[in-house]
């Protein structure tokens, strides 16, 4: 009898629910969300609300709110934080539309909240098995959803994509958008574009084919999918465009893992030309005389793909980084304007991309405009503007002897959100200037579901004699730069404390925000670079900030909680430069005298090694493969960014067996730490422990030497 009641009951329910659906307007913003084309495509008209990732479809990241300006900068203070239950990376963008903020934290989980106080109205976790930890390049993150007719939607790490109902946070529907087993993930925020939700993945380093997937907003099913590399040539082609794209490989790349091409993070839509654009990333493995051997260009890879978002057609694409072999994805973020260049007004893309230069392109055909570097570099001298290709220095391509690169796989400039101001007509970049050291491997071989970038396991590490260490150190700088893109040159710059801060935000009161690597929320003015305001965070910042309008009033808001590829690979920099993640949404106005509470967590290593009795061959195998499996999340020389245990201070180094249990068995696999006994031997395992040793003790030394 109950049970019939409660049938009863959900069938009256979803009977209103359903009712209710249809009679929404499409074009009326009636509910939570409610979010259409129309809306999106005259987003300037509302600029109070913040209604997709880059604010507009042309992902400018600017806004025209001056309510908070460079005269009354000095007011802003703490209106309300928000503490968000994750110790990880947070890399969300906000989504704000008629006072509500729609957010992601680490591990994928929603968060909706009054945009004014701050009060949590839903809170969503699609409960990702933490040992999918294994198969991230870059931190469990997420850079937040996307909404649309009263709908939330966002990817989960394993790489579901979810609908849920804006209003309660419940699930609409779910669907798997790629193959599980596979080393793939989903960081980056999707896009809706008419009825279509659009989602890519992320995985090239460990092994994957890269495609973007269009699903349909009402149910999930899944409407187009565009590969950025071509399968296997004897399985035949999905379009024309990748037919094309196999005459530019070589050799058995789709048994290397699938030849990369993940479209990790960028897109743009321009309303009036139909067109989508995409960023594609590097190739697996990263060296291509082992990924396509005998050379080619290696379609997509690294390219800016236009395409039809209602079939996914391809229109045009234009390679940044032709046959790349360093990490150079062309994932970027994409901006559009209208630029008048030569006196004419042409509609462009821009972009800067890892490889250093910047590029202003011809949205309507992909013509490239112009390139200049806006950082130094040593693998190119220029772009050639007759072939649109970069012109490389002899040797870049480390085919014989190692090549110190600038700038570094993590580039010159990641995926930190950029901001376009058409008031100063800059170009807002946070830049990483970065160096790193390629070399061929000894021997390489696929190694499935682990990093396999087939260079040599000196990319990135430091020598060991330590006034070496610190000359290298030296080198590891960043800043933001504000950069001219009609006379491709840089306007003005601000050093940073480090390379890694976050994305950022102009306003039409003259106003350029970011959050810096060692915790501060800075205002500068957008014309001249000068620091305004500060806030102190209690952590370094990588996400970039939101800004919105309430009753007339403006907040802006930004998302912290130290993390991302450089904060757990370069732990040497951070334990002494940033602060550990404290995740939170700190959202500020005029005239609020918030305050956060005092900092309880600061993480230290207690160095406790056994002694030292392991042969310099196996430290020699140890150190090997550390670099290849450990580094990527316990850090480079096993210091760890202290997100993540420091491992020379673990118990386990005084225990073979329980070391063993959790590296091969998966003792830990609920805390993210995944079996390796695929990938890693028992001797190998023995190995690393030992090199963890030998670099316990190494820090022991330095630290008792303070
Ligand atoms: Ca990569």
């Amino acid at each position: 009898m109950i049970s019939r009641v409660i049938i009863l009951l959900t069938t009256i329910l979803l009977t209103i629910t359903l009712v209710a659906c249809g009679h929404q307007e499409a074009t009326e913003p009636t509910g939570a969300a409610w979010v259409d084309g129309e809306r999106l495509a005259a987003a300037d008209s509302e600029p109070g609300n913040w209604m997709s990732h880059g604010r507009t479809y042309s992902e400018q990241r600017y806004s025209p709110l001056a309510g908070i300006n460079e005269d009354n900068i000095e007011e802003l203070g703490l209106a309300w934080s928000f503490d968000l239950n994750t110790q990880r990376g947070i890399e969300a963008t906000s989504i704000v539309v008629d006072g509500v903020m729609y957010m992601t934290s680490a591990w994928s989980i929603v968060h909706a909240l009054d945009a004014r106080s701050g009060e949590p109205l839903w809170t969503f976790d699609p409960r990702v098995a933490k040992e999918k930890a294994k198969h991230t390049c870059c931190d469990v993150v997420n850079r937040g959803v996307a909404v649309w007719q009263g709908q939330v939607f966002f990817g989960a790490l394993d790489g579901r994509l979810f609908a849920l109902d804006a209003a309660t946070g419940k699930v609409n529907w779910e669907v798997a958008t790629l193959d599980a087993s596979l080393p793939y993930t989903i960081t980056g925020a999707p896009r809706v574009v008419k009825d279509k939700v659009l989602i890519g993945n992320g995985g090239a380093e460990f092994g994957v084919r890269g495609f973007i997937s269009a699903y349909n907003v009402n149910d999930g099913s899944l409407a187009w999918r565009f590969y950025t590399v071509p399968g296997n040539p004897e399985l035949g082609f999905e379009s024309d465009a990748l037919e094309m794209a196999a005459k530019t490989w070589n050799g058995k790349w789709w048994e290397l893992g699938g030849g990369g091409g993940t479209v990790w993070d960028s897109m743009a839509y321009d309303p009036e030309l139909d067109l989508l654009y995409f960023g594609v990333g590097n190739g697996t493995p990263w060296n291509q005389q082992i990924r396509s051997p005998g050379g080619g260009d290696n379609l997509f890879l690294s390219s800016i793909v236009a395409v039809r978002p209602d079939t996914g057609e391809y229109v045009w694409h234009y390679q940044t980084t032709p046959g790349e072999t360093w990490d150079y994805t062309a994932t970027q973020h994409i901006i559009l304007a209208d630029l008048k260049l030569d006196g004419e007004t042409r509609k462009v893309l821009m972009q800067a991309p890892k490889n250093g230069f910047f590029y202003v392109l011809d949205r309507t055909d992909g013509e490239l405009l112009s390139a200049e570097n806006y950082i130094d570099i040593t693998w190119a001298t220029h772009v050639d503007m007759e072939t649109g290709r970069p012109v490389e220095v002899p040797g870049a391509r480390y085919e014989d002897e190692p090549f110190l690169m600038f700038p570094s796989y993590l580039g010159g400039h990641n995926w930190h959100s950029m901001s376009y101001s058409p008031d100063t007509g800059l170009v807002y970049i946070p830049v990483l200037d970065i160096p790193a050291n390629y070399g061929q491997p000894d021997d390489f071989k696929y190694n499935p579901g682990v990093a396999n970038t087939g260079t040599h396991g000196i990319v990135g590490s430091l020598p060991d004699a330590q006034a070496e260490r610190e000359a290298m150190r030296a080198l590891v700088q960043g800043r933001l730069v504000a950069w001219d893109p009609v006379a491709q040159k840089e306007a003005w710059r601000v050093e940073h404390k480090g390379p890694w801060n976050g994305g950022a935000l102009s306003t039409a009161g003259n106003l350029v925000f970011q959050g810096t690597a060692n915790g501060e929320f800075v205002a500068f003015a957008a014309d001249s670079g000068e620091q305004l305001w500060a806030f102190p965070t209690q952590t370094g910042v990588v996400a970039a900030p939101t800004t919105f309008e309430i009753d007339g009033e403006q907040y802006v808001s930004i998302n912290v909680g130290w993390g991302g590829a450089f904060a757990l690979v370069f732990g040497e920099f951070v334990q002494s430069d940033s602060l550990p993640a404290v995740n939170r949404v700190l959202t500020f106005k005029l005239g609020a005298d918030g305050s956060l509470p005092p900092v309880k967590w600061k993480p230290a290593v207690v160095f406790n090694p056994p002694a030292l009795n392991a042969s310099e061959a196996t430290l020699q195998e140890g150190f090997g493969a550390y670099q290849d499996i450990c580094m990527g999340c316990h850090g480079l020389n096993a210091v760890s960014g202290l997100t993540i245990p420091d491992l020379r201070g673990s118990a386990y180094l005084w225990d073979p067996r329980g070391w063993d249990e959790v590296v091969l068995g998966g003792k830990l696999r609920d805390r993210g730490m995944a079996s390796f006994s695929d990938n890693v031997t028992p001797e190998q395992s023995a190995a690393i422990r030992a090199y963890v040793i030998q670099q316990a003790h190494r820090g022991k030394a330095l630290t008792e030497a303070k």
